[in-house]
């Protein structure tokens, strides 16, 4: 199957052969034919299916042929996403995708000035992308108007309302016009988007292109136990001794992500960080960094788990596992992108043992555990499967090691302490890594 048979316009064909995209993704050969026809549509589809171009290509498509000239202050299509970062790279695919075509694309979110944003306005945008809080704020402005509007996508919409969007969410449904094409992404189904979904959507195509709330099969993924004070230890350990290229850490608090970066800075690793302290501009530089390589390791809160697109990301490590266990699902899903093959490991401590289950049961798997020699914890991390079931009675190990004097004997005599049950999964740490480093 070819893009062009999908019914796509020759400028927009032009703009996907200077990107080398080849073949449509199963979602976008669903969707883009369905969205052309102007039909509404309901996608399970997690990031790193190509579904961003599942929707942006047939919409410009539509916005070049059908319709009038934008006119001030109005918008035509409106993408709403969840976060600031992820409506930053969306209007960047959107441009490339719209090279060709005489469209105005552009994106507001909070966390930055607004009077650049209202001033663009002006002029009217064809495609707006934006953060529901901003938009509501330009809006009760009347810096945008919707009069324009025919199509409406939510993308994320799952983390729109994790992050607690709903009521603004709402109002700015309330202010759309009824008449106009709705898309709803969404990586997980609960209750409150099956709700939203009855509620927006006519007669909606149905698109799943993997099992829901399952984590990309094209990640091999696993964990590692470690005792909680160790962590930082252990990710430098194996930075170093997997020659690790790239990572992208996950930090459970901003105040952990700060920690973690200047271990690695004054171990003369290039390190970065993005968390929702950090002011807007330095947290895009950051990420711009990271993708130019010119840092190695790039720590985060949450806030980056969506929708940021890295090419060729080749290892997401989760110091902490995340609280909400959706989150491990987009976590793990900034690498294994588009059919390429990722890795995510997990660093695992026994308090994290409840997470560890919710993850397994919405993923359908149980991780693999692989130990690290010199890191075995003293507070084992109790065995867990897919199934929610926790070991909590596991054998107590015949002897107490002191090796290394972490933890010492003490914290093995601990009377509640859970301990490692014969473990079959136990497997040495696999020589995954990066490319092997040049000579000087
Ligand atoms: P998305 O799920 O939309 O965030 O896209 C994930 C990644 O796949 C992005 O880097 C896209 O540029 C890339 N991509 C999307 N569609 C294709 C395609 N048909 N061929 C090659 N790469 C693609």
């Amino acid at each position: 199957m070819t893009f062009a048979s999908l019914g796509l316009i020759d400028p927009l064909l032009r703009a996907l052969d200077g990107l080398d995209y080849r073949t449509p993704t199963p979602v976008q050969a669903q969707a883009i034919p369905a969205v052309l026809k102007g039909r509404d549509v309901l996608a399970a589809a997690q990031t790193g299916t190509g579904k961003t171009a599942g929707f942006a290509l047939p919409l410009l498509q539509k916005l070049t042929m059908e319709g009038s000239q934008v006119a001030s202050n109005s918008v035509r299509a409106l993408v709403l996403v969840p976060t600031r970062e992820l409506a930053e790279q969306l209007q960047q695919s959107i441009q490339q995708y719209g090279q060709h075509l005489p469209l105005r694309s552009y994106a507001v979110y909070g966390g930055v000035s607004i009077n650049p944003q209202m001033m663009k306005l002006r002029k009217g945008i064809d495609l707006l992308v934006a953060t529901p809080g901003r938009l509501l704020d330009l809006y009760r402005q009347n810096a945008v108007k919707f009069d324009q509007l025919q199509a409406l996508v939510l993308d994320e919409a799952d983390r729109m309302l994790d992050l607690g969007f709903s009521r603004e969410l709402d109002e700015l449904f309330t202010a759309l016009p009824r008449r106009r094409q709705t898309l709803l992404f969404s990586a997980t189904f609960s209750d409150a988007i099956r709700q939203m979904a009855k509620e927006l959507l006519r007669d909606p195509l149905n698109i799943e292109v993997s099992p829901r709330n399952a984590a990309a099969t094209s990640v091999k993924q696993w964990l590692i136990p470690v005792d909680k004070k160790r962590k930082s230890e252990l990710f430098l350990h194996l930075y170093r001794n997997k020659r690790w290229d790239q990572v992208l850490v996950f930090v459970k608090t901003r105040k952990g992500v700060d920690e973690l970066e200047q271990a690695l800075l004054a171990a003369g690793i290039a390190a970065d960080s993005i968390h929702g302290d950090k002011p807007q501009p330095s947290r895009l530089r950051a990420l711009q960094r990271f993708k130019a390589g010119e840092v190695r390791v790039l720590a985060a809160t949450d806030v980056a788990a969506r929708g940021l697109d890295i090419d060729d990301l080749p290892l997401v490590v989760n110091f902490d596992l995340p609280i909400v266990a959706e989150d491990y699902v987009h976590r793990i899903g900034r690498t294994g992108r588009a059919g390429a093959t990722g890795q995510a490991v997990s660093l695992v401590c026994a308090d994290e043992v409840q997470l560890l289950s919710a993850i397994e049961v919405l993923i359908r798997q149980s991780l693999a555990r692989y130990e690290e020699s010199d890191f075995i914890p003293d507070h084992r991390v109790p065995q867990t499967d897919a199934t929610g079931q926790v070991l909590k009675k596991p054998k107590k190990p015949k002897k107490p090691k002191v090796v290394g004097g972490k933890g010492g004997l003490g914290k093995w005599m601990e009377a509640d302490e859970p301990s490692a049950p014969p473990v079959k999964a136990v497997r040495k740490v696999p020589s995954f890594g990066g490319k092997p480093k040049k000579k000087p």
